[in-house]
Order: structure tokens, then C-alpha cells, then sequence
């Protein structure tokens, strides 16, 4: 670690710091560029899209957009989930329900 002085201002900062506390002035923009591309790169690369499961297409198709997991999510989002997994998931077993009675009884 080492201090530089501030393009702007002449400040000295911290080498480390990403932008200098005196005038915002981005400091470790030369600095760390292999960083941010490495960890772009990983985000791209490394994660294969998941497969969608049936509810995840079906809400695709309805249009319906999941709340991101995020620290802000609020219970009020996991009880809809769980009410919207309900609904999709008790036709399904209905539908099955009759048609296998349908079947049977032919
Ligand atoms: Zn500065």
C-alpha cells in the first residue's frame, strides 16, 4: 500500500482507495482493471444458465417476474411465491386427478 497523490487535486491517497475522499477523483481506475475484467469474465463463464423448472416457465409465461434474492427481500414476496407455487401446483394435481379418473372409469 502506497500514497499517491490525487490526479485532481494533489491530494495524497491511499493507493488502494477507489476513488479519492477529497474530490471523488476514481484512483485505482489504472489499478485494477484486470480485477473487474477477471471477475466480469467469471460472471459470464463460469455460470451456466440453469434449466428452468415447470413453474419457472409457466410463470414466464404468465409474464410473472420473480423477485430477485436480494438482503431487501421481504416476506410479503415469499408468501406470493408460495401462494403463486400453490395455484400452479393444485390444478396440475387436479387435472391429473381427473384424467386419470377419466381413464380408469373407460
Ligand atoms: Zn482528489
Amino acid at each position: 500500500m502506497a500514497l499517491i497523490n490525487c490526479e485532481e487535486c494533489g491530494r495524497e491517497v491511499s493507493s488502494r482507495a477507489i476513488a479519492c475522499p477529497a474530490c471523488g477523483c476514481p484512483i485505482a481506475a489504472e489499478q485494477q482493471p484486470e480485477v473487474a475484467e477477471s471477475v466480469a469474465e467469471e460472471s459470464q463463464t463460469a455460470k451456466p444458465k440453469p434449466q428452468p423448472t415447470v413453474t419457472e416457465k409457466f410463470m414466464d409465461a404468465i409474464g410473472y417476474q420473480p423477485p430477485k434474492p436480494g438482503p431487501e427481500r421481504s416476506t410479503t414476496g415469499s408468501v406470493f411465491m408460495g401462494l403463486v407455487h400453490f395455484f400452479i401446483t393444485l390444478p396440475i394435481c387436479v387435472v391429473l386427478f381427473i384424467w386419470l379418473f377419466l381413464a380408469m372409469s373407460h
